[in-house]
């Protein structure tokens, strides 16, 4: 339990303000759980900060229930708005008086830099209002002294990622799902008629979302506010790029726009400038997508839900953290972890973000968004050229291939497409294996060319196929003799456990085989989530959205009837999908092999079960990782429940099976693939030539690129249950608790 301050007990209020953002409910509902769990009373202001200022009806007390249900809707359920009464002093005293009354002494603000900075100054003024409203007598002596403080923590809710203080902003990974939708739609269509798209897409002063989304979507053109085209002639560039990228065989063209994209001189680069430069030099029409309010709607994202949970929680607790001198604190994310900042140094500097831009400082602007935001941009640049740059004469040119290992991973064509442009764009032959390492076995290879990954970014499955070949002893002299055959001096494998495994095998036998005394790096790349050093691994982001948008239908289907439903993820023995999905879902039960499943947990839950539905639960969600229990399998534990529950309610599983594994991958796998992938190729092409040779595993590890010795492997690994030793994950099982499990005033129970 955090530490209490001396205003106990604290009651606490909740508000989403400014531009919606999806995501927001699921932080409200995160917030009002953990406040419960805390014995706090918590409020839902309706309609922000105007809700505020009218009081009454507006500042509800919340239940458990009163937050079930809104997990996977887009926008605010409890309403947002644009106040101009809380800009004035005269409203934020209506509003402290509002909250004093109902004794409310502390605020959770969800929004954006305006909402946060009016937050602040509610603070400050908080005593002289409370003050005024004793003077006045509208509140008591003792009632202002309940409440003498005022204690706020801010959550960014915004599409466009604007934020100092966090790596991402409550509703971007949603917004840019909305977009890659919506550009890979476009682009299948542009293809079919060979057409120019100019697409526009949200962010005033940040390029956040035009950058990603051009990098996931492959697309050839991007313009931000942050780095405006170093040249004066940047339309004639521009404009040459797509021509030569058509003439080398691309069939569509498309353009994407940041809404804040200016020139070097700080004027305005519109769309339909855009278009005009397009049309004039190209002799052909453009057309012009302006998504508009797409990208704020819909359904969130798992990450928008399971981050959101994560904030939300952290949120009450530094509310309950909180002393009075503290300065307010803003919670966000830094390398894949919750962190705090000071609520008012972050708004300054998003506010000197823009004011840099605004003075042409594009140099500054750059730095202050980051190094992943610098690095993606440049691979960016060498993702959308039309051609390669012709190899330096005189230089080495090296031959490096890529495979594939383990099962099917949605974002491994993405890899293997920005690996091959990036080593052709470096001088270097790339070769491509077929089959994984069978095809390593029967010589299976070609020369890939930049036109042969055109269209891989966003392409579910593994285009140059994969297989979960297990290496033995004949092997390795196939292999040695199509690695001296084909002259290869680097390997690339991007793949999940077996990959991982053959990788280390031929690291191993390189004593035996002097063949195999190449660079060899190794890309997670596995729905599951297993592998060493990685935080998380390529394609794991789709599959956990996969599960959550069949989860969302699976509950609606069940509304109608007193239903439990035991749904059964992929994972192997790695309890990821399991309990992230639960956490994205509000699944009220997850099961792991982590933590085991007992006979003893199982009457628990079935008493649990027995006793919501007694009492007017309409739905069960209990998760279940594939391989929680040998003997208690999903169609048990249905079962048991099914026999047990007898007429109170039914029971039904749900095995998601391999939907898990295909669609499009996601945008952060997108994103991240190529992240990784250009990251190896560069580790091979410094590595190649040296003895010995290097053999290494590149991860995600708290956010930054890392790389792991191959010789490491076995020790990281329980290799029994294939999975790392270490799982930050399995952390968050608390939280995860606290979200699931209703209170004793629950009627409704699950979501
Ligand atoms: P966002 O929070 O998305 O940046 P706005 O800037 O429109 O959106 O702010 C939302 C609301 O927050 C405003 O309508 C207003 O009620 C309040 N607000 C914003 N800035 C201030 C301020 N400087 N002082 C008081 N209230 C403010």
């Amino acid at each position: 339990m955090a530490q209490m301050s001396t205003q106990q007990p604290k009651s606490l209020a909740v508000l989403t303000s400014g531009g919606d953002a999806p995501g927001m409910n699921a932080a409200v509902r995160a917030v009002v759980r953990t406040a419960l769990d805390q014995d706090m009373d918590v409020y839902a202001v309706y309609e922000g900060y105007q809700g505020m200022v009218d009081g009454g009806e507006r500042i509800r007390k919340m239940s458990w229930d009163s937050v079930g249900g809104i997990l996977h809707q887009g926008g605010t359920a409890i309403g947002s708005a644009r106040c101009t009464a809380f800009r004035n002093r005269e409203g934020r005293l209506q509003a402290a008086r509002n909250l004093v009354t109902l004794g409310i002494n502390s605020l959770i603000v969800i929004g954006g830099d305006g909402s946060l900075t009016g937050a602040n100054l509610f603070r400050q003024e908080w005593p002289e209002l409370l003050a005024e409203l004793v003077e006045q007598e509208k509140i008591s002596r003792e009632t202002a002294e309940r409440c003498s403080q005022l204690a706020i923590v801010g959550l960014v809710g915004s599409i466009d990622n604007d934020m100092f203080g966090t790596d991402m902003t409550i509703g971007a990974d949603t917004a840019l799902h909305r977009i890659t939708e919506a550009v890979d739609a476009i682009s299948s269509t542009a293809a079919s008629h060979q057409r120019t798209f100019v697409v526009e897409v949200m962010g005033r002063n940040c390029g956040y979302l035009a950058l990603m989304s051009a990098i996931a979507t492959g697309a050839d053109w991007a313009l931000i506010p942050e780095s405006p085209p170093n040249v004066d002639n940047w339309e004639e560039k521009m404009c040459q790029v797509l021509k030569v990228g058509r003439e080398a065989g691309r069939r569509d063209s498309i353009v994407i726009v940041a809404e804040g994209a200016q020139d070097r001189n700080g004027n305005p680069i519109s769309s339909n400038y855009v278009k005009k430069v397009l049309e004039e030099y190209l002799g052909q029409k453009a057309r012009i997508t302006v998504l508009g309010h797409v990208q704020r709607g819909g359904s969130p994202s798992a990450f928008d839900r399971y981050l959101t949970a994560l904030l939300g929680h952290a949120a009450v607790l530094e509310i309950l953290s909180a002393t009075p001198q503290n300065e307010p604190q803003l919670i966000g994310i830094r390398e894949n972890r919750i962190i705090h900042s000071p609520l008012m140094g972050c708004v300054e500097q998003t506010h000197a973000i823009a004011g840099v831009i605004a003075a042409q400082d594009y140099e500054k602007a750059m730095e202050m968004r980051g190094g992943s935001f610098k690095e993606a941009f440049r691979a960016l640049r060498t993702l959308v050229r039309a051609l390669p740059h012709p190899p330096t004469p005189g230089q080495k040119r090296l031959r490096l291939a890529v495979l594939h290992g383990g099962g099917p991973a949605p974002g491994m064509n993405t890899a293997v497409r920005a690996a091959v442009r990036l080593g052709i764009d470096n001088g270097h032959i790339i070769l491509g294996i077929n089959n994984g390492f069978q095809g390593l076995i029967d010589g299976d290879i070609d020369e890939m060319d930049w036109m042969s990954v055109a269209g891989w970014a966003l392409r579910g499955g593994a285009e140059l196929g994969t297989t979960r070949k297990a290496l033995t002893g004949s092997d390795f002299y196939a292999i040695a003799r199509h690695i001296e055959e084909h002259n290869i001096e680097g390997l690339l494998m991007i793949g999940g456990w077996a990959g991982y495994q053959a990788a280390y095998r031929l690291y191993s036998e390189r004593d035996n085989f002097p063949a195999f005394n190449i660079p060899i790096i190794c890309l997670p790349a596995s729905i599951n989530n297993n592998l060493p050093g990685s935080e998380l691994s390529i394609g794991a982001d789709t599959a956990l959205n996969n599960i959550m948008e069949v989860v969302d239908k699976i509950k609606q289907s069940a509304v109608a009837s007193r239903r439990c439903f035991v749904v059964e993820v992929m994972g192997r023995y790695c309890g990821y999908l399991a309990l992230m999905s639960g956490l994205a879902t509000g699944a009220e039960r997850v099961y792991l092999h982590e933590e085991g499943v007992t006979l003893k947990d199982l009457q628990k839950d079935l008493a649990y079960l027995v006793d919501g539905f007694k009492h007017g639960k309409r739905l069960g969600l209990m998760i279940r990782n594939e391989n929680a229990n040998l003997f208690y399998t999903t169609e048990f534990m249905s079962a048991l429940f099914e026999e047990e529950g007898g007429d109170l309610f039914d029971v039904r599983h749900a095995i998601l099976g391999h939907l898990q594994q295909g669609g499009d991958p996601s945008p952060f796998d997108r994103i991240q693939a190529t992240r990784l992938a250009t990251k190896c190729v560069e580790f091979l092409i410094e590595e190649a030539g040296k003895t010995p040779a290097a053999g290494a595993f590149i991860g995600l590890q708290t956010g930054k690129v890392q790389f792991f010795n191959l010789e490491d492997f076995p020790r990281m690994v329980d290799s029994a249950h294939q999975r790392p030793i270490e799982q930050w994950w399995l952390e968050l099982r608390p939280i995860a608790k606290v979200m699931a499990q209703p209170g004793p005033q629950s009627q409704e129970g699950v979501t």
